[in-house]
């Protein structure tokens, strides 16, 4: 097995920023109304805010133009009516604005789980499964909480300093024009920040990834490692990938050191500046008292909206970076195109079949292979001889760069995954049990077997019974429910096998997990199931290929012997040697 993420790891694509664009466009277009009642009720919040300040400098300019109590008290009665009016009205845009984030992140996650379904094999193994672990979990997490939090937020903020801007012009234009030169510290801050930040984040994701995929290799190869004493070999490899890791987040860290900063320094200055100007201005006349102590409050209040812009860009980057490799995932190379060709029948086809993972060179050297339809053929063969690698080519997991592997003379590794499944089924011993009842895991196979259909394919692979399933097909499966150990999970995995019905079977060890036992009980239930069908089974036990109609044995990527057993053992090859070693003979004199 292989320990750690493969050598040429092809990491899935990431959205260009105009495609993250077009993305967001198309989630908002998606629930428009709730958008529209969002960017309206926060105007109206952001309005009501405005007549506060405004109110409070008529309260001065009527005190100093010597007016009574009662109009204070009318002025001062206005304040309060309109502070709780934006209360209300700020309250009732988060919760539209919640429920919109969040039906927008269901579709997030539904879009993500198509689109990860959708990958062809080859391209997931490529990956890593890390990579796009990460990218289900943290990062649709990150682009949900922006969605939730920090995308409303940032409306209502951005609404907010709009009208206060407007609000300080409205009273003075040469205020308005002194709060926004004020403000340009602000602006060099954000951009010099924003310039970096989207690269700085990406290698943040890209490092977290990385991390995941060789603590995960790690822990799933834990035998394998301590089999081969690579115990020093994963730590360092962790610990480099933790450096990474470590390194990328100082980069964003030290970005936020100096944009937080200076954005609070860059507060004070419109304030100061309007007080001086305005006062200046207060004493040639030509502006209120009112106005000046409107303007300063103003701008003070825009801290406000403006801290949480850039409290939450930071996020908003992040995020951005998180939603790029979400997004990234439509760009990740597509199953062939639907309307693939119907094979005319169930004979496969192996010809001069040449194949290398990635950049490597060549694991098979030209392999030719006929498998008639119904017979059983056993490829057995030492270690990395690439029985393996020619299972999962008979599969349609991946096609050969040279050479064809046909069924019905269509490439297998074109079919669209349903025709494929209806035509060969790779049985590996990898089994995933799903959350969900046994019924939900049989289902995969064939979405509208009935039940008596599904007790029947698990009857056919011995796992029935009542004790191991003590709700029927009700039985809840996977954490903190009933747990199947390995060789239950491969019953179910055979079950599945049964459903999908397909012509040819390609087992790889497929029975090994199981204890003799079982594996004779499954064994047997399978071969009365399978009666008919086509099974290539690489094999380990010798019994299983006594048991064929045809034994190829593959050497060094190459198939080197091919015949009945009979044929071979009277042959006198590599397979009758080995033959003879399993029975205990010694090797007749020469
Ligand atoms: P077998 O099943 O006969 O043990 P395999 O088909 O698993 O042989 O392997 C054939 C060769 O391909 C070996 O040299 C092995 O190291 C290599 N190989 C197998 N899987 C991968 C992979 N995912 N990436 C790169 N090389 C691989």
């Amino acid at each position: 097995m292989t320990v750690g993420p493969r050598p040429a790891a092809r990491a899935l694509p990431i959205a260009e920023p105009f495609r993250i664009r077009r993305a967001a466009l198309r989630l908002i277009r998606a629930d428009a109304r709730a958008f529209a009642a969002v960017i309206a009720l926060n105007a109206l919040a952001a309005g009501a805010g405005l007549v506060g300040p405004w109110l409070l400098g008529r309260i001065i300019d009527e005190v100093g133009a010597g007016g009574g109590v009662a109009v204070v008290d009318r002025l001062a009665l206005a304040i309060l009516a309109f502070a709780l009016a934006q209360l209300l009205l700020v309250r009732c845009a988060g919760y539209v604005g919640h429920r919109f984030g969040e039906r927008t992140l269901a579709r997030i996650r539904e879009e993500f789980t198509d689109r990860a379904l959708a990958l062809p094999t080859a391209v997931v193994e490529r990956a890593g499964t890390g990579d796009l672990l990460t990218r289900g979990t943290t990062d649709v997490a990150a682009v949900g909480t922006t969605l939730r939090d920090a995308g409303p937020e940032v409306l209502i903020a951005a609404v907010q300093a709009l009208f206060i801007l407007g609000a300080v012009f409205a009273l003075d234009p040469l205020l308005g024009a002194c709060g926004v030169l004020g403000l340009l510290g602000i602006w060099f801050a954000a951009r010099w920040y924003l310039r970096r930040a989207l690269t700085a984040y990406l290698a943040e994701g890209a490092a977290n990834s990385a991390l995941a995929e060789q603590l995960a290799a790690t822990a799933a190869g834990a035998r394998t490692v301590e089999a081969l004493g690579l115990q020093q070999l994963r730590i360092a490899a962790c610990q480099e990938a933790i450096e990474r890791c470590r390194g990328t987040r100082a980069r964003t860290l030290f970005l936020r050191s100096v944009l937080f900063p200076a954005v609070d320094i860059s507060y004070v200055i419109p304030v100061a500046g309007v007080l001086l100007v305005g006062g200046v201005l207060h004493g040639h006349g030509t502006v209120g008292l009112g106005a000046v102590v409107a303007s300063a409050l103003y701008l003070r209040q825009l801290s406000q909206p403006l801290d949480t812009i850039l409290q939450r860009l930071e996020q908003l980057q992040s995020s951005s970076a998180s939603f790029a490799r979400v997004e990234g995932l439509a760009l990740a190379p597509q199953a062939p195109p639907f309307a693939s060709p119907v094979p005319a029948d169930d004979r496969i086809d192996v010809a001069g079949v040449r194949y290398a993972y990635d950049a490597g060179s060549d694991v098979l050297h030209g392999v030719d292979l006929t498998i008639l339809p119904g017979e059983r053929l056993v490829i057995v063969g030492p270690s990395g001889a690439g029985k393996t690698t020619l299972g999962r080519l008979l599969a349609g997991m991946d096609a050969p760069h040279t050479g064809s592997v046909t069924v019905g003379q269509v490439p297998v590794a074109g079919l669209d995954p349903d025709q494929l499944r209806r035509h060969v089924v790779l049985v590996t011993q990898e089994h995933h049990v799903f959350l969900g009842t046994v019924r939900d895991n049989l289902r995969i196979a064939s979405a509208d077997a009935t039940d008596a259909e599904l007790r029947t394919a698990l009857a056919a692979v011995g796992a029935d019974r009542a004790d191991e399933l003590p709700d029927g097909l009700d039985t809840d499966l996977g954490h903190g429910a009933h747990r199947p150990d390995g060789a239950r999970a491969q019953q179910l995995a055979l079950a599945r096998v049964v459903l999908a019905d397909p012509h040819t079977l390609i087992l790889d060890e497929a029975t090994a997990l199981l204890d003799p036992r079982t594996a004779r009980h499954t064994e047997r239930a399978l071969a009365a199931v399978l009666e008919g069908r086509t099974v290539v089974a690489v094999a380990h036990r010798l019994q299983t290929a006594h048991d064929a109609d045809r034994v190829a044995v593959m050497e060094d990527g190459r198939i080197t012997e091919l015949g009945t057993h009979d044929d071979l053992v009277a042959a006198g090859g590599a397979y009758a040697a080995l033959w003879r070693s399993w029975h205990g003979e010694r090797p007749p004199a020469i």
